[in-house]
């Protein structure tokens, strides 16, 4: 049993209802185990939130920006054992568990280069009528209520916290009760770093303590990341107080490759975009959409480079993906495997559960999927890959736009005019060339139609916690 919950500056045991095991997805077993909040104590979370905004959100900007600094450099320190949790309680591979630090790291330090900046942004704003001057002023949103889920704690969490801490909001998060351990890490470093008391709250537990948070009346905003079943009852919660909401939601992305790439090549950024962090991933280029010219060749090379794929155990062998992280992540994408026998689908690789300890699943490939296969147009969250084919550059745009997501896509061709025109003509908030599931910092990250409200990271990540305010003054 852990103390998991950091309020007001302090660690204390959960006093809710739920009981929350955490495992070890490579054997399946359980390794820890802790009681979630009770609703008491999201309140108790909420009004040290409270208590502490006004003096945070006068703290200078290089004082916010130095105990950002610190929190990256905190980070750092902690590098082998948040690496080593995220291995065990993720199953990530030993490389994305890397990757995912160093993102985590990456985004306190570049909000510490934006909050640098906030004072040169109170700018004067030119007008046109004489006689009057303005200036903008940004002012933190207040207190935010952060929701997140289980497959990139470290990293979702950063995009959330940097931003908010950066413009000056005081948050009360909730981690996934599938990883409640990771995310505990920030809230040593603020006792490290001296955060002051309430700047950051840290509740853990399961649908419960998520919805006594995300229906708090002391909350200014709710940003989520999570399923769109989670997030649309978090913007009802949210309607109810008529306080705004950014949501990052699922997704169905495509992967369009055209028949002028190579083929080798082309096969790699498939396949990392299905099966990093074993496809488990709001940004999976899911539907793989491949021209005609190329399609017979590359299928045929996806599908060898598929079954020779190293899954296992990261902790104890070398493997290119690892479990899927929750029991009920595994048998959920069992249910598309029987879905997509009961369909008819081609299978060309996996689509079946391994026959080992732990929550394996095969890596798989469907081919000539109809479209209205629920594989095709439904979020598994697991590395699974849907193959259709096209002939001319309308008809991709065409089944890549043809789904209630928008998050992201990718395009592959030698042709870079051709990409840069496909990749304005997709509906999503993020388009890759040539690459694959590169996130920057500098970059945006959020979805349009189902994948989500607001975006984050970039400017636009620092605005989702800002308030604007004009003063206009009359100069007679
Ligand atoms: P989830 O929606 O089940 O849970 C997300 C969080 O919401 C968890 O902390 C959970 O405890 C909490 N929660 C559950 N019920 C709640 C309720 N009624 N009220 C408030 N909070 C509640 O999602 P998940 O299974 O943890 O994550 C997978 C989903 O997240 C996928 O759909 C994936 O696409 C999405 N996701 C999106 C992004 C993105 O940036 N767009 C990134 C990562 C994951």
């Amino acid at each position: 049993m852990t103390t998991p919950h950091y309020i007001d500056g302090r660690w204390v045991e959960g006093q809710g209802n739920d009981c929350i095991t955490v495992h070890e997805p490579a054997l399946g077993l359980p390794f820890a185990e802790l009681m979630s909040a009770s609703t008491a104590q999201v309140d108790q979370a909420v009004a040290a939130a409270r208590r502490a905004l006004p003096a945070w959100k006068h703290t200078s900007a290089a004082a916010r920006a130095a105990l950002l600094r610190g929190f990256a450099e905190q980070l750092g320190a902690r590098r082998d054992p948040l690496i080593a949790l995220q291995m065990r309680n993720n199953g990530k591979p030993r490389h994305e568990a890397e990757i995912d630090l160093d993102d985590a790291v990456a985004t306190f330090a570049y909000y510490a280069d934006l909050a640098e900046q906030l004072p040169e942004k109170n700018r004067d704003v030119p007008l046109a009528v004489p006689g009057f001057s303005a200036r903008t002023r940004l002012e933190p949103v207040g207190v935010v209520g952060l929701i997140v889920p289980w497959n990139f704690p470290l990293v979702t969490s950063a995009w959330k916290l940097a931003p908010a801490l950066a413009a000056g909001c005081t948050v009360v998060l909730k981690p996934s009760e599938v990883t409640p351990l990771i995310e505990q890490a920030y809230g040593q470093i603020a006792d490290v770093l001296g955060l002051p008391a309430g700047v950051l709250n840290i509740v853990n537990g399961k649908a419960e303590t998520g919805a006594a948070l995300s229906s708090h009346s002391g909350l200014e905003k709710l940003s989520f990341t999570g399923s769109n079943g989670v997030g649309s009852q978090v913007m009802r919660a949210s309607a109810a107080q008529c306080r705004p909401v950014t949501l990052e939601l699922g997704g169905k992305s495509a992967i369009v490759v055209f028949d002028d790439c190579d083929v080798e090549q082309a096969v790699q950024w498939i396949i990392a975009g299905i099966t990093w962090n074993a496809g488990q991933m709001c940004s999976a280029t899911s539907r793989l959409l491949v021209q005609d010219g190329i399609a017979d060749a590359l299928l045929a090379r996806l599908q060898a480079a598929l079954e020779t794929m190293q899954v296992g155990n990261p902790l104890t062998e070398e493997v290119q993906m690892g479990p899927l992280t929750s029991q009920a992540q595994w048998l959920k994408v069992a249910g598309y495997f029987a879905t997509a026998r009961e369909e008819g689908l081609q299978c060309l690789a996996g689509g079946k559960v391994l026959d080992r300890d732990g929550w394996f699943v095969s890596p798989t490939l469907y081919v000539d999927v109809p479209e209205h296969s629920r594989l095709w147009l439904e979020e598994i969250f697991g590395p699974v890959l849907c193959a259709r084919r096209f002939s001319t550059e309308q008809q991709a745009i065409a089944q890549a736009n043809d789904s209630r997501f928008g998050l992201v896509a990718t395009v592959c061709s030698a042709e870079l005019q051709r990409a840069e025109r496909v990749a304005d003509a997709l509906e999503v908030g993020h388009v890759w060339i040539n690459s694959v599931q590169a996130v920057f910092v500098e970059t945006s990250w959020g979805g349009t139609k189902g994948s989500g409200i607001g975006r984050e990271l970039g400017p636009w990540g620092l605005a989702a916690y800002q308030s604007v305010k004009h003063v206009t003054r009359c100069l007679g």
